[in-house]
């Protein structure tokens, strides 16, 4: 039996392996960019906006 992972920040189910789960502090990749690096050049930066990372989910 596989436990469900659930995201920190959504709340969701993340499907990912487990290690790349870890990886992304137990958030999806999107969550873990917008927890951690969204804002990080722009401080208060909305979510809906571009932060200039390439990967970002917004770009
Ligand atoms: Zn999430
Ligand atoms: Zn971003």
């Amino acid at each position: 039996m596989s436990e469900e992972q659930t995201c920190q920040r959504c709340g969701e189910t993340v499907e990912l392996s487990q290690e790349d789960f870890e990886l992304f502090e137990r958030m999806h990749p999107e969550c873990f960019h917008f927890a951690f690096e969204h804002d990080l050049n722009k401080p208060g930066l909305s979510e809906t906006e571009d932060c200039g990372d390439p990967a970002c989910p917004s770009a």
